[in-house]
């Protein structure tokens, strides 16, 4: 978990680079049904045309491009943003971030990280 006074300084800039780190976008139910909605898709279609089943063998995750990027990536911005899942949603908080985000970068670097 990052320092929460690091989270408090963090801004995100749009880049998109978060999308293009390898790993699953895991899917709750009501992700699913969010993303669902917001494509005018029902959720069967949904899950049959845009999603597989993740490592974990528990859960549904977002597909992926040919580069390893999130599928809804459209240059550095997410097709789907206002529906995008909770673990898009929650980075960089609830995640155990890899170097690789330029804003955390910078902040880490200023902490003498
Ligand atoms: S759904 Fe959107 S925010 Fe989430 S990884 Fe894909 S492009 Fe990025």
């Amino acid at each position: 978990m990052l320092n929460p006074d690091i989270l408090k300084r963090f801004k995100c800039s749009g880049c998109g680079e978060c999308c293009r780190w390898g790993g699953s976008v895991l899917l709750t139910d009501g992700d699913i049904r969010n993303m669902a909605d917001f494509l005018g898709l029902k959720e069967s279609d949904f899950i049959a045309q845009h999603t597989r089943l993740a490592p974990n063998r528990q859960q549904l995750a977002l597909l992926d491009q040919a580069d390893g990027s999130c599928a809804w990536l459209r240059g550095d911005h997410c097709s789907v943003y206002e529906a995008r899942p909770e673990q898009c949603r929650s980075f960089p908080y609830a995640w155990s971030v890899p170097k690789g985000c330029p804003e955390l970068d910078k902040l880490l670097a200023e902490d003498g990280h």
